[in-house]
């Protein structure tokens, strides 16, 4: 039953997992919100409830199952009228979860999500029509909410299309510009080309598009993601690629900062770090994930990369980019792993001493190579190379952090706290070291004059006094 356009209707959306993914949240909350559909950050405040999954990794498919959980438990209660479920995990395992939580109302595929406020409707319509306590999937127009049906009624494919419209959940200032679809390398820990298919890029034009359009909104940062940012373009054959990206990006001059994140030291080159280092609102700043430093763990993750070709790139890069923050991701525990190869991506780690380091424990995934292949170190001897990893990187992180001390750094306001009964507040904000959500922070101590002329977005000089766990404190430099 179609819901006539005048009914008030609200939709809590949840975004779970990825940059990428929370550009797709963007994108269905831009299409909700076109529709007349109410956005609320409480689900109790809503009608319904849309979920957008991860499926990356054990803990990732753990986290959205246990969020589903949550919401169905509401929607019996009849705190909420509906349940939409879309994302990753759906791509994975829509079957087993319709079979598991008839609660649900809705699984979504990926896909550009346009169809999203008629599923909306439809399951609102149901829930007045049939009453709180309805289960199973809908039917809404353009066929049932089950796969067949479901990935041309809830929109077209996306790959290369842009995502204009999207509405931020991010604060405005800082955006993620996701540069395409899928990724042709064959990590073997990794499902993410089953879920997202082949590399599909969008084209230059269009990414030039969908960023001067964030800047007249008012962004002043963008992060560059994809599977891997450095293939970026090599799929449609144009001749052009992240350099000539960055190169026209570098033109929109509200960008302030221009961040590239999920680089790959197989597809990263020189031009690419040069033209990173003449571009000036391209930070020197590189998010490039290297897994592992043993050769033989590497080869068999499918890598298509060596120590050798990792410490040429990094050589390469800080030769090219003075003063940068290399950040890597690391995963420890793959099959084959030994307690000697772990020594060896120690002894890399040892070596570059990356600024900033993400470290997983592998689990295995279906359908990827790495689950039929042998010698796994137990889940133990993994979460123990986990934590030996994390705790040399504390130690880097700290001694890093005490010389920045005295220094005076440009930094980002993401947003400013009134101390309750004290004449201060504290503006909470970031360094070109710092990504948004992965990295640390500056927090700088204001007067009550100061906080009055700090806004989120501003760009302002801080004076750095001491480090806070994986913090630094300042004040203006005023
Ligand atoms: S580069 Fe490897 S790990 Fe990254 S998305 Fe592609 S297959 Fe997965």
């Amino acid at each position: 039953m179609a819901l006539t356009p005048t009914l008030d209707r609200s939709v809590c959306l949840v975004s779970l997992g990825c940059s990428k993914n929370l550009v797709d949240s963007e994108v269905m909350a831009g299409h909700l919100g076109r529709a007349g559909i109410g956005l609320m950050t409480e689900p109790e405040d809503s009608d319904l409830v849309v979920v957008n999954t991860c499926g990356f990794i054990d803990e990732a498919r753990q986290e959205s199952i246990d969020t589903i959980l949550r919401y169905a438990e509401l929607k019996r209660s009849g705190v909420i009228r509906g349940l939409v479920v879309t994302g990753c995990l759906v791509e994975l395992h829509e079957k087993q979860l319709a079979a598991e939580i008839p609660e649900v109302d809705a699984f979504l595929p990926l896909s550009d999500y346009s169809g999203v406020p008629s599923v909306v409707d439809a399951v609102i319509g149901r829930a007045i029509h049939d009453g709180p306590a309805s289960t199973g999937p809908v039917t809404f127009s353009g066929g049932g909410a089950s796969r067949s049906g479901s990935r041309t009624a809830s929109g077209g494919s996306k790959g290369g299309s842009a995502d204009l419209g999207r509405s931020l959940l991010t604060p405005v200032h800082t955006a993620y510009l996701r540069l395409g679809e899928g990724c042709n390398h064959i990590c073997a820990f990794c499902a993410i080309p089953k879920i997202r298919g082949k590399l599909q890029s969008k084209p230059l034009d269009v990414l030039v598009e969908e960023a001067s359009a964030l800047a007249q909104l008012g962004t002043r940062e963008i992060s560059l993601v994809a599977e891997d940012s450095t293939d970026y373009g090599k799929d449609l054959g144009k001749g052009y690629g992240l350099p000539e990206l960055l190169s026209e990006l570098g033109k929109i001059d509200e960008l302030k900062w221009i961040r590239v994140l999920y680089a790959h030291p197989a597809t990263m080159d020189d031009h690419l770090a040069r033209t990173m280092a003449e571009v000036p609102n391209v930070l020197p700043y590189l998010d490039m994930p290297v897994q592992h430093g043993d050769e033989a763990v590497l080869r068999a993750m499918r890598r298509g990369t060596s120590p050798a070709r990792i410490r040429q790139v990094v050589a390469e890069l800080r030769e090219a980019i003075p003063d940068l923050t290399l950040r890597t991701t690391i995963l420890v525990g793959f099959p084959g792993e030994t307690e000697r190869r772990f020594g060896h991506l120690m002894d890399l780690l040892e070596e570059i001493r990356f600024d900033r380091v993400g470290c997983f424990a592998y689990s295995p995934e279906e359908g990827t190579e790495g689950v039929n292949l042998g010698g796994r170190p137990s889940r133990r001897a993994a979460e123990d190379r986990r934590e030996q990893v994390m705790r040399f990187q504390r130690d880097v992180l700290r001694s890093s952090n005490k010389q920045r001390v005295g220094k005076v750094e440009e930094v980002l306001i993401d947003g400013v706290d009134t101390l309750a009964g004290l004449d201060s507040s504290l503006a909470v904000a970031r360094s070109r070291r710092d990504a948004p959500e992965i990295d640390g922070q500056v927090l700088v101590s204001l007067t009550a004059a100061q906080a009055e002329g700090v806004q989120p977005g501003d760009f302002r000089e801080v004076k750095i006094s001491g480090i806070k766990g994986y913090d630094v404190v300042g004040m203006l430099n005023e």
